[in-house]
């Protein structure tokens, strides 16, 4: 290994270790702005990462509904909790599914008046290693942007004022980053104007994937100038990240006591079924940033994303 690569492993090392330590560390009871009355709900929550951020902020003490598109299987996966003085609950919930969303908002506002949290995790990807495949693009654009899109829209009504700030939180990735060094769009002008908040609209985002998808119909999408690793995966998390800015401008006028805060977040490379149990952290650690982001106490961040409890530029 190269010495500069060595010196970054070592970084990541160390910083992983951190983490680590940050999140053993029991907040103090002037930060816990949370009880068991506070609910939070997390979609795709029957295993990887969701299910690990579900388990944590039960850990914590909130009221966690765990989501699954096979309610069968959402209910195996609580089984894990039942150890635990957990407080939990599960409904079915399939995030590209109309009927589905609206069943899940009349139960939530039927059983529990509202919700605090929402952690957009479900998603899909379909290649691994060096594969650039778009063979599913059409499905993995629908569920990492559109699927985020509709829950954020069916949930926004049912947040519940409160002192602290309802809170929302976009499981994304760092391949979706528009001003990253590598694997960004090519097109300086399209950059410039998602990154602008003054140009950024959900017109804009929409049509730049319906551009994305309408190509790889065509089969000319590989010299479209898009994102080189995970084409389909990075534009799709790419309109995740500037909708997330997006909602947050959106929302930052709200009044204090109806204030929603909405931030996205890198996991990093996980090991879970999406990258075939590859990845070089537990979904454990994964889960950490996005569990941190729910439970922020005093700080009103919004619009920002992170990685391992650090704001990077999107
Ligand atoms: P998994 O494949 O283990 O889990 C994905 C979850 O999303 C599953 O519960 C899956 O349900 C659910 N899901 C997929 N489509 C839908 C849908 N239409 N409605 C409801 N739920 C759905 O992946 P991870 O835990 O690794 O990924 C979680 C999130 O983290 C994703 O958003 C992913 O993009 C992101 N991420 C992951 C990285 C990694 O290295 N693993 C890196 C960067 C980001 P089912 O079990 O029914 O398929």
């Amino acid at each position: 290994m190269s010495g500069k690569k060595e010196r970054n492993k070592e970084r990541r090392e160390k910083r992983l270790q951190e983490i680590s330590l940050l999140s053993t560390i029991p907040y103090s009871d002037h930060q816990r702005w949370w009880s068991q009355e506070t609910v939070a709900v997390v979609t795709g929550a029957n295993r990887g990462i969701g299910f690990e951020i579900a388990r944590q902020l039960a850990g914590h003490g909130l009221t966690v509904i765990l989501t699954s598109r096979n309610i069968s299987v959402g209910i195996e996966a609580t089984k894990a909790l039942q150890e635990g003085s957990f407080s939990y609950d599960v409904h079915q919930l399939d995030i590209l599914d109309g009927e589905s969303i609206s069943a899940f908002v009349e139960w939530i506002k039927q059983k529990y008046r509202g919700i605090d949290i929402l952690v957009n995790n479900a998603g899909v990807n379909y290649n691994l290693g060096f594969d650039n495949s778009v063979e599913f693009a059409q499905q993995v654009v629908d569920t990492n942007y559109y699927g985020t899109k509709n829950m954020i829209k069916a949930m926004i009504p049912v947040m519940k004022p409160s002192a602290a700030g309802a809170r929302i939180i976009n499981v994304s990735s760092r391949l979706g980053r528009l001003n990253g060094r590598r694997n960004r769009i090519q097109d300086a002008t399209l950059r410039e104007k998602l990154t602008n908040l003054e140009t950024l609209s959900e017109e804009l985002i929409d049509r730049t994937v319906s551009s994305f998808l309408q190509q790889v119909e065509d089969e000319t999408w590989q010299t479209g100038g898009w994102p080189q690793t995970f084409t389909d995966y990075s534009v799709s998390k790419l309109a995740v990240n500037a909708y997330t800015r997006l909602v947050a401008k959106e929302l930052c006028h709200r009044p204090q006591g109806e204030k929603i805060y909405i931030n996205c977040y890198c996991p990093g490379w996980v090991k879970t079924a999406m990258t075939g149990w590859a990845g070089n952290i537990s979904p454990e650690v994964a889960a950490d940033t996005g569990v941190w982001l729910a439970l922020l106490s005093d700080q009103a961040i919004t619009g920002k994303f992170f990685a391992e409890r650090r704001e990077i530029n999107f």
